[in-house]
């Protein structure tokens, strides 16, 4: 592989101190445009805060959109497993009707993706995962932001911070230069926790043993295919797919006949809006972590290697495949965990799977915990109780040591478990919903985002359609 080799000893230069360009001055600025960015900015500009968002790259969705994470994983609460085998929708059928535990800014995303048919509601037909399309997504979520008069800097990626006790100004590198923004406060939404790393906060990587992550992913979108065959093939191999994955015998075939060597042991893929499309979630590249940039190098070229192997595989060997094509890959392959900023709380195993409450709840999550095996092939899947959901405290989004600044999405405070859990993008959207809240009505009257009570960001959230339990 050509890609340049990590160096084998640490060798550095000091580099000449440099200005900045002020490019504004803010109430709050919120840094990643991702599923939890768009949220906390919705939420600090809906109570009346200037806001600010920043993105390293054009457009806004994070994974939702560069890394083709195409469908919203579940928000609603579960019944019992039903084991059914055959379905021919290609979606979760273990799902019985369920309740959403989430409403405010990722309804109205919702709302407005399936006005703009963009997206499939969620329902019992869905398996409560919501389908949608990236390029809808990437318009919908830039005229929400419009409509809330936040301002965006885009092409901008987060390098520093300067003022940092509290975080006031965050350093960005662009074209134009390196770039200042100031702020009262600021919400890292960056997926990997870079800002809070940068000011000071402490974080922790992977499960407790090895440290290892869970794996990498490109994504891609497969075009032409026919779902009637498809069916058809499921309707005679009942055994061979169970909702959105499988075919182990014919992968079985395919790898003894030299045609395929993956990490993954069977074909994940979900239903898109488009008929004739699907998007394939079965590259696999362990061992990588996503703060590393030997590490992206390398993901990078694996993951695309597997991706062909993938395409050739569904033409040559499954049904309703044989005219399909890749029409699009990820911009990046997507990177599912990396730093856990740790904060006031750390959210465990146990509080979702016994569905804990807390009294500063800001919001809630149904998902499992959901572990793609970080050496290789399996996935462990560990349910919330039937009919439960457990609850996001405010203090999972502060980080210990750095006053000023608010985490949300990914890289809250939890364990390398409950993270496989709340990481899916409608509870990163809450909890970018609750960030933005508490660090408007921290500028609002003059406090840092700690001093905020956890009843004045509940009271604004349920103000803005949140649903807490009824609690407010
Ligand atoms: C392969 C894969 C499959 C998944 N499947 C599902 C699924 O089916 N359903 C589901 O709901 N969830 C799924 N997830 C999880 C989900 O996509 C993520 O956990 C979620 O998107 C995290 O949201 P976020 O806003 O915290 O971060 P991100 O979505 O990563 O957004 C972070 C944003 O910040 C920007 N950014 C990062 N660093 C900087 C910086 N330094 N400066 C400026 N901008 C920066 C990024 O460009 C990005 O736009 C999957 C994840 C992966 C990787």
């Amino acid at each position: 592989m050509p890609a340049l080799p990590r160096p084998e000893k640490r060798v550095s230069i000091s580099l000449p101190p440099r200005r900045a360009q002020i490019a504004a001055e803010t109430d709050v600025l919120v840094v990643g445009g991702g599923p939890a960015g768009l949220g906390a900015a919705l939420g600090a500009a809906n109570a009346g805060a200037r806001v600010v968002l920043t993105e390293r790259y054009g457009f806004l969705g994070g994974n939702a959109t560069a890394a083709l994470v195409m469908p919203l994983m579940s928000f609603h609460t579960q019944r019992p497993r039903r084991e059914k085998t055959g379905a021919a929708t290609l979606l979760p059928t273990d799902h019985g009707p369920g309740e959403p535990v989430l409403a405010g800014v990722v309804a109205t995303l919702l709302e407005r993706l399936v006005t703009a048919g963009g997206a499939i509601s969620p329902s019992l037909k869905t398996g409560y995962v919501v389908p949608f399309d990236p390029e809808v997504f990437k318009l919908v979520a830039m005229e929400l932001l419009d409509e809330a008069g936040v301002h965006y800097l885009f092409h901008a990626l987060a390098t520093d911070v300067v003022e940092s006790d509290p975080v006031k100004a965050v350093v960005f590198e662009t074209k134009s230069g390196p770039v200042v923004i100031r702020a009262q406060a600021v919400v890292d939404c960056t997926g990997d926790g870079d800002i809070a790393s940068r000011a000071g906060a402490p974080y922790e990587i992977g499960r407790g043993d090895d440290r290892l992550v869970q794996p990498m992913t490109l994504m891609f979108r497969i075009t032409e295919f026919d779902r009637a065959a498809f069916s058809e093939y499921v309707k005679k191999h009942p055994d061979q797919w169970r909702g959105v994955h499988g075919l182990w015998d014919l992968i079985r075939k395919a790898t003894a006949e030299g045609k395929l060597q993956l990490p993954r042991e069977d074909v994940l893929f979900f239903a898109t809006p488009h008929e004739r499309e699907v998007s394939v979630n079965t590259t696999r590249v362990t061992r990588v972590l996503g703060i590393d940039v030997w590490d992206l190098c390398y993901a990078e070229w694996e993951s695309r290697r597997q991706m062909r192997q993938i395409a050739a595989f569904l033409r040559d060997y499954v049904p309703g495949f044989e005219n399909a094509f890749v029409v699009q890959s990820g911009v990046n392959v997507g990177v599912r965990e990396t730093r856990r900023i740790v904060g006031d709380y750390q959210l465990t195993a146990e509080d979702i799977l016994q569905a804990r409450k807390f009294p500063d709840v800001i919001a809630r999550s149904t998902y499992p915990i959901d572990i793609h095996n970080p050496e290789g092939a399996g996935t462990t899947l560990k349910r919330v109780p039937p009919g439960e959901a457990y609850d996001i405290p405010l203090r999972s989004l502060l980080p210990q040591k750095v006053e000023g600044l608010l985490v949300a999405g990914r890289c809250i405070s939890g364990s390398h478990e409950a993270h496989s859990s709340y990481r899916v993008m409608a509870v990163c959207m809450a909890t970018g919903h609750a960030a933005g809240v508490c660090a408007a009505l921290a500028v609002r009257h003059g406090r840092s985002p700690r001093a905020v009570p956890a009843t004045e960001v509940q009271n604004e959230l349920a103000r803005q359609g949140a649903n807490l339990r009824g609690i407010r």
